[in-house]
């Protein structure tokens, strides 16, 4: 679950997503966006439960899908043989697997998909907040009575030349806006050069670590990464952190994961239930 200004995107929603949801104290109802990476159960299978409880908690607001193309149909026939009744509209967007894509915007963030390489067509997802605009120091309105004409130009990064003939320079006049952060969420995926540049410079990377360095070639089989694969990622996309998980079961905990990981990446940590971090700039 991401959280951007109070904009909540769920990226996947495996078994169990409802109740971490409920442990976690996040409001369900303020969920707008879902994307799902791909349709091996583990990443979708919460989604139904989810959907129907949206309906039986009043929901009426639209609500955003984003998937494999299969995914509208299989929501479809369920509902169908189970002639249930959604209570609000679902705008479902099929992602592809050929190229990085925007599929959703607004004024403050945008949601891409870009395709990543699993046993079956599979996409990651990242999120950008946009650049917000310059504000205008409240001193130097008071002080020099700027004009809305004059604020507006200072908003969009233009130096005000006064009838007086003084220069208000936006640099001075200006406050700087802090840099926008993104996040991408690198779903199941084997290693792949490519994802680097997909998320290049990302302020938090999530990226799959199934097993460890011993099992590459059992990796590479399976389409999926090691540890120290996932931090050769962030290392070459420089990115500002790392985030590891979907672990494999046969190992006890995330630990040697993690440090392998470390060695190549040190500002890595490891996913666990009800983990939360905050996206530094
Ligand atoms: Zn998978």
């Amino acid at each position: 679950m991401v959280n951007v200004h109070e904009k909540q995107f769920l990226l996947d929603c495996g078994e169990g997503t409802q109740i971490a949801l409920r442990h976690g104290k996040i409001r369900m109802m303020r969920i707008d966006h879902i994307a799902i990476s791909h349709l091996h159960g583990d990443h979708y299978l919460g989604l139904f439960g989810l959907l129907s409880t949206f309906s039986l908690l009043g929901r009426t607001r639209a609500l955003n899908l984003y998937g494999p193309p299969e995914l509208e149909g299989l929501i479809l026939s369920h509902e169908k043989v189970g002639e249930s009744v959604r209570g609000y509209p679902l705008h479902f967007k099929a992602t592809q697997t050929e190229s990085a894509e925007i599929l959703f915007e607004d004024g403050s963030v945008s949601l891409e998909s870009f395709p990543v390489r699993h046993r079956i067509p599979t996409t990651g997802f990242l999120l950008r907040e946009k650049p917000r605009e310059l504000g205008v120091k409240r001193d130097w309105i008071a002080r020099l009575e700027l004009t809305l004409t004059e604020i507006l130009s200072l908003k969009r990064g233009e130096d005000v030349q006064r009838p007086d003939g003084t220069v208000v320079l936006c640099d001075q006049a200006c406050h700087v806006p802090p840099p926008p952060r993104s996040y991408a969420f690198a779903a199941d995926t084997r290693y792949w050069e490519k994802v680097a540049e997909w998320v290049q410079g990302v302020n938090l990377l999530y990226h799959e670590a199934t097993f460890d360095a011993a099992m590459k070639d059992r990796a590479t089989k399976t389409f999926h990464s090691t540890a120290t694969q996932a931090a050769r990622i962030a290392a070459k996309a420089e990115v500002g952190q790392l985030v590891i998980g979907h672990v494999s079961a046969r190992y006890e905990n995330a630990d040697a994961l993690l440090e392998e990981a470390q060695l190549v990446f040190p500002n890595t940590v490891a996913a666990s239930d009800g983990l939360i971090l905050e996206v530094s700039r």
